[in-house]
């Protein structure tokens, strides 16, 4: 099969076990929002993708992602899904839809910055720590906690949610107790806030635990592997 097809594929594949979760969990089918994660996919497999209608595309380096924001149909919606270093945001932010990776209080206020600037706010989710792994980026659970009050106050940016990832694991029941605590923050962060905010997404799932994450009230998944099934990269 040749590359569109596989892609075709892949996504109906994907997307059908997005309805089958979202039915298990009793959830509108339309709930649940794909992001392809390109970070290993050639132009060509980018390319197809964008043919076949699936327009939010997740990279993890900020320097391909405005490079790939040149290159490919300006209708694109491109979300940042890895670690931003505060002196590549002003470069990332006219080119990003979502950030999902804001993960410091320094990093959060230089965005704020940059988006009062451009006149634009920034929508971003605050990555979250969940597993308290030392090798992963995000709030722990307790600076979020304490530091709430502060980032409430951070004008120019519209914080949509939180994401979190699990940690590496062939089960994907492993990583439910990570996505719940991730849901359970979120409720109390809603319920701790002087205004009015609803952290309504909630980015969590990847390709080998998107179905349970689903269950634990994902808003957004992020697939890279599974859309790409097949197709072998040009060395
Ligand atoms: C790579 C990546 C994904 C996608 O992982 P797959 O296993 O390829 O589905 C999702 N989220 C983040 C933050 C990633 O870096």
């Amino acid at each position: 099969m040749e590359t569109h097809q596989l892609i075709l594929r892949n996504l109906k594949k994907v997307h059908s076990e997005i309805s089958t979760a979202c039915a298990i969990a009793e959830r509108a089918p339309g709930s649940v929002q794909l992001v392809a994660v390109t970070k290993y996919a050639e132009p060509s497999w980018v390319q197809a993708l964008i043919e076949a209608g699936h327009i939010d595309l997740g990279e993890s380096r900020p320097q391909q992602l405005v490079q790939r924001s040149g290159e490919f149909s300006p209708d694109v919606h491109w979300h940042l899904i890895g670690h931003l270093q505060r002196n590549k945001v002003d470069l990332v932010l006219p080119a990003t839809t979502l950030i999902h990776s804001v993960d410091s209080l320094r990093l959060l206020r230089k965005i704020s910055q940059s988006a009062g600037d451009s006149a634009t706010p920034a929508r971003l989710l605050l990555e979250v720590n969940v597993s308290g792994e030392e090798s992963k980026d995000g709030f722990s659970v307790p600076e979020l906690q304490d530091g709430w009050p502060e980032i409430l106050d951070v004008d120019d940016v519209v914080i949509e949610g939180l994401m979190t990832m699990a940690p590496r694991s062939d089960d994907p029941e492993q990583s439910r107790p990570f996505f719940r605590a991730l849901c359970e923050l979120r409720d109390q962060l809603v319920a701790a806030s002087a205004r009015d905010i609803t952290l309504e997404q909630l980015s969590m799932g990847m390709s080998n635990d998107f179905a349970v994450a689903i269950e634990e009230g994902a808003t957004i998944v992020r697939i890279g592997n599974r859309l790409f099934e097949g197709l072998q990269r040009a060395v």
